[in-house]
């Protein structure tokens, strides 16, 4: 007989088999335990036909990469700490010294920092397009071009951009292309069908949809390409938490509801900023009057709970700070897609290489409180800027 101590370590019991409930359980390990020295030798961290270490794999993380696969209509994904490492992985993986990599200039604005600064360093050069002109595409293309970053629609301005066409370009020259999908979800549209590549995510917006956990997420269909992927994932040691993981997974089964909901109220509210005079431009695929709403149109119906303003000239960018200040409902503060409504002020000159507007730009996205209180929210702080003028 074991003493107590060790026990309490090796317990003979094992619970009985055919337990089922809504969630999957949660796995937890660094130390995988084999049976035996050949088991040990035999199994492979390189696919997922068994368990080698935590870093590489647990039911828990196999769960969540394969329901986000079938959400991005891909066959492999790999899971990463933050949207932002994904990216990182991405550009690790298929660049090496004397490659180019292309950015659209209205990027994710941390992916064109990565390149600026540490791809850099590493020989990797990179050249920021227009993604709303193809043409822009084609003339930044060189020899060197090894990977084209795809987003739509862009961060903060919202154009959308045409996507098969940049795609198009990229495959004729035999470039590999990168979506960032964070802002579709998986919901709005199915990357893989316009021919990508790989599609990135950041599942701290609305995989987590609870604004308390970051992760990344990398997809494709490609075997190869998935290999080449999962190598400098496993070199690197990026690796999320069970409990991420499992934030995660309790969070997907509501991802098309809360993606449904905010999208209505994110058009609605679009709508109402657009018939006011205080602001010379709404930014929302779905408006009409916004920056590739035809491409929007063509690709898919919905959006996600995101929109921006441009306030009129007129307005200095002290009173629109004042303005956001004066918000009660919206709280200020970077991220998306989580209950809480969330508003931030940019300055449209410090993140554009040649910024459309010169007024203030204020981003919002929608949480899950209702419409007429985030209004209400909005009319109020207005009647502040009016009367600081
Ligand atoms: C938030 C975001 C990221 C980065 O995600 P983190 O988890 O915050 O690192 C990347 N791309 C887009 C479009 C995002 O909105």
């Amino acid at each position: 007989m074991p003493s107590k101590t060790t026990s309490l370590i090796h317990h003979p019991y094992a619970p009985p088999a055919g337990f089922s409930a809504p969630q999957p359980g949660v796995h937890k390990a660094s130390t995988v335990i084999f049976p035996n020295t050949a088991t040990m030798r035999a199994r492979n961290w390189r696919d997922k036909s068994g368990y080698t270490y935590g870093l590489h794999g647990t039911p828990t993380t196999f769960t969540l990469e394969q329901r986000i696969a079938t959400l991005e209509g891909g066959l492999h994904t790999l899971l990463l700490p933050s949207g932002l490492a994904a990216i990182a992985l991405v550009d690790m993986a298929l660049l090496k010294s004397g490659d180019e990599l292309l950015i659209p200039d209205n990027a994710y604005g941390p992916s064109k920092e990565l390149a600026r600064n540490e791809l850099k360093r590493w020989g990797i050069s990179h050249r920021f397009y227009d993604a709303m002109d193809p043409q822009s595409l084609a003339s930044a293309m060189s020899p060197a071009t090894k990977l084209v970053w795809l987003e739509a629609p862009g961060s903060v301005t919202m154009e959308f951009p045409d996507l098969a066409a940049l795609v198009q370009l990229a495959q004729s020259r035999d470039v590999l292309t990168a979506l960032d999908n964070t802002w579709g979800a998986g919901i709005a549209f199915n990357p893989f069908e316009l021919g990508v590549d790989i599609s990135m995510q950041a599942l701290t917006k609305y995989a987590s949809g609870g604004g308390d956990v970051l992760m990344g997420s990398v997809t494709t269909r490609d075997e190869a390409l998935y290999a080449r992927l999962k190598l400098t994932h496993m070199h690197i040691g990026f690796g999320v938490a069970a409990n991420d993981a499992e934030l995660v997974l309790r969070s997907l089964p509501t991802l098309a509801v809360r993606y449904a909901a905010q999208d209505r109220v994110g058009r609605t509210l679009a709508q109402w900023w657009a018939q006011r005079r205080e602001v010379v431009q709404v930014l929302h695929p779905a408006l009409a009057a916004s920056p590739g709403h035809a491409q929007w149109s063509e690709l898919s119906g919905s959006a996600a709970g995101l929109f921006s303003v441009v306030f009129d000239e007129r307005y200095s960018a002290e009173q629109v700070d004042a303005f956001v200040d004066a918000l009660k409902v919206f709280k200020i503060g970077y991220s998306w897609a989580g209950p809480v409504s969330l508003v931030v002020p940019y300055d449209l000159a410090a993140i554009r290489s040649k910024p459309a507007w010169r007024g203030a730009l204020v981003r919002f996205s929608m949480g899950l409180e209702a419409v007429d209180d985030l209004i209400a929210d909005c009319e109020q702080a207005l009647a502040k800027l009016s009367s600081s003028r």
